[in-house]
């Protein structure tokens, strides 16, 4: 745990906004990656420090869980209309796949990384 005086000042639902806005959870205003999953290691505007914050394999598990739900949607929708093509599912569905699953991989991360935040969810024992 990284503090246990000051969690209960955390809360979770605007920290895990500011990380889906890809912002620091404290402050919501300073940036929380630079270049496209790299964590500051602290917030440039607050100076709250980020790097002991590690989504680790959770953040797979979220994205996949994520695309899956939509493509699923999509698949079962395109079969119960029967227009089931598999040229469309391979120009289709696979670059949607993709192409999704990079686009939430950041919100994604920020909003793991807000909610460990404010839980205290750290990789540091004695900071
Ligand atoms: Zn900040």
């Amino acid at each position: 745990m990284i503090d246990g005086n000051n969690s209960a000042e955390k809360r979770v639902w605007p920290a895990i906004g500011n990380g889906l806005k890809c912002k620091c959870p404290k402050c919501g205003k300073g940036w929380l990656f630079h270049h496209y999953l790299e964590q500051h290691d602290q917030c440039a505007v607050c100076g709250e420090p980020l790097a002991y914050y590690k989504a680790g394999l959770f953040l797979p598990f979220v994205v996949i869980t994520v695309v899956i739900h939509l493509v699923a949607i999509v698949m079962l929708d395109i079969e119960l209309r029967g227009q089931s093509n598999p040229i469309f599912y391979l120009y289709v569905l696979i670059p949607l796949t993709l192409v999704v699953s990079l686009a939430i991989l950041p919100s994604a991360k920020g909003a793991i990384v807000g909610l460990m935040w404010a839980k205290g969810w750290s990789d540091e024992q004695d900071r």
